[in-house]
């Protein structure tokens, strides 16, 4: 498929459209005024051409058999709604593959990342709800349920970004290690039969790189307010080994204001009684496990390597400790899932009643790999399982506090964290809305510096453990730029 831009560089609003529709395909790039294609090659020709009071947009497209050319004409002087052209010209292209497909994406022309970050700038300039749902539906082409969720979300995240401290950070902790490899794994992590070696320097170089940060956030008079292990999976380290950076974060930064400190225990095949009271005695307030599907064949097919009755056991485990706010992840749209069986996963997790509650969506890369090729993706019923987990959530008193897109989700669907009213997690919010700074510690690990009002810059770490061991003193440096970004700030 090749894209031939005409009086414009929307190359990248254009073809987050045609995603939608043609999943996994290449297109080619080409600035050109005229159409200089094969015969058999597809095509799409997005033109945009102004005069003194006119702007006209069309789009010619051709694909297969298929051949169309749609588009308007703006007056400068009336349709100054409809004025940005990007939008515009996306909208007519969205138009034409949907009548091509037979597929109506229900965010519509909205593929950024972020959906509800732009309804929080709407509700930030004064838009009501009516207004809102408004630009989303006209503007963006979403659905109205889609558009009832992208408010719901920034209604119940409302109270908690009002009272964010601009002086606050949050410290994410990154354990990039796991027992073995899902097979639709798309982060950065080592299995323990490859990385076991390298732990004990590499919890080393972490406790190195805590306590440097610690002392840089001291003198930027920087408050610590959540703290969140992730990776790979945090409790593959032994119970020990993760006493030992919980005690080094307690000892090298000032706790008192701390509000929520997550250790994610995500695979139930890590999980035993003296890792979990090790975390909860170093002041762990939540933890995920994780089950991604309550079906043993399911389970089995993406090399989870645990059981279903291993995450009840870790489950009742965790509520016999003692930790009183649990998130559960689950997956629409794994291989030899079916929309009956994923339902029974979502009643099955309702009735332990975790505090929060994240369904997830495969992408599509993974699903391809997972189900031999996109023909077999795209039939796949994710869209009705997502659909079913929100009405059976909304019902059982979750609230969406936050939400989330990846590139080439199926369905063009999204990720959403659910919680119970008042166990919201903030570092899930913060991080998604990008309005706090997270700093990051460890491999594969990226520091987020946040100043308001929207300025962001980005810090990395190595990616993986063996080269964050190997060049620790030069990554280190990095964190000058810590003291850098505030010091701009203020001067600013
Ligand atoms: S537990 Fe998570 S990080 Fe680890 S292999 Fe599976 S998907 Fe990847």
């Amino acid at each position: 498929m090749t894209l031939i831009l005409s009086g414009n560089d929307y190359k990248y609003e254009l073809e987050g459209v045609l995603k939608l529709f043609i999943p996994a395909t290449q297109f080619n790039h080409v600035v050109s005024d005229k159409i200089e294609c094969e015969a058999d090659e597809d095509y799409i020709f997005a033109r945009v051409k102004e005069t003194e009071k006119h702007i006209l947009l069309y789009i010619i497209c051709k694909y297969g058999h298929f051949k169309t050319r749609q588009g308007t004409l703006l007056d400068k002087n009336k349709d100054t709604e409809k004025y940005d052209k990007e939008l515009c010209l996306s909208r007519i292209l969205y138009k034409i593959l949907s009548e091509i497909m037979g597929i109506v994406p229900k965010w519509g022309v909205l593929t950024g990342i972020r959906p509800v970050k732009r309804v929080n700038t709407w509700l930030n300039e004064g838009c009501d709800k009516e207004e809102v749902y408004r630009r989303l539906q006209n503007e963006y082409l979403c659905s109205k349920e889609k558009c009832d969720i992208a408010f719901a979300t920034a209604m119940t995240q409302k109270r908690i970004l009002d009272a964010l401290d601009k002086k606050s950070f949050s410290l994410y902790v990154s354990i990039p290690f796991c027992p073995t490899r899902c097979s639709y794994c798309s982060f950065i992590s080592q299995t323990l039969d490859s990385g076991r070696k390298l732990i004990p320097e590499y919890i080393d170089k972490m406790c190195r790189e805590i306590r440097h940060t610690a002392l840089i956030t001291k003198r930027l008079g920087l408050r610590l307010e959540t703290v969140y292990f992730g990776g790979g999976t945090p409790t593959s380290l032994e119970a020990e080994q993760l006493g030992i950076i919980m005690k080094c974060i307690e000892h090298s930064f000032d706790m008192s204001g701390v509000k929520e400190y997550t250790v994610e225990a995500g695979r139930p095949d890590t999980i035993t009684e003296a890792k979990l009271r090790t975390v909860k005695e170093n002041g762990c307030t939540r933890i995920s496990i994780n089950p991604q599907s309550l079906n043993e064949k399911v389970l089995e097919t993406i090399g989870r390597s645990h059981s279903v009755e291993q995450f009840y056991d870790s489950f009742e485990l965790a509520r016999k400790i003692g930790f009183s706010c649990i998130n559960t992840d689950v997956i629409a749209g794994l291989p030899n899932d079916s929309v009956e069986s994923f339902d029974d996963t979502i009643d099955k997790l309702i009735d332990l009643s975790p505090e929060n509650y994240t369904v997830h969506t495969l992408s599509i890369k993974r699903a391809a790999v997972l189900n031999h090729g996109d023909k077999a993706v795209l039939k796949n019923p994710t869209d009705e399982m997502v659909e079913h987990a929100t009405a059976k959530l909304f019902k059982n008193g979750y609230l969406p506090y936050y939400l989330y897109r990846q590139k080439n989700m199926v369905g063009n669907l999204e990720n959403i964290g659910w919680s119970k009213a008042g166990h919201e997690s903030l570092y899930n919010i913060y991080i998604m809305e990008e309005v706090q700074t997270i700093i990051a510690i460890g491999a594969g690990a990226s520091t987020k510096l946040v100043d308001h009002p929207n300025r962001l810059e980005r810090v990395f770490n190595y990616k993986f453990p063996l080269e964050y061991n190997k060049h620790f003193d030069l990554m280190i440096s990095r964190k000058d730029i810590i003291e850098e970004f505030y010091g701009r700030s203020e001067k600013e």
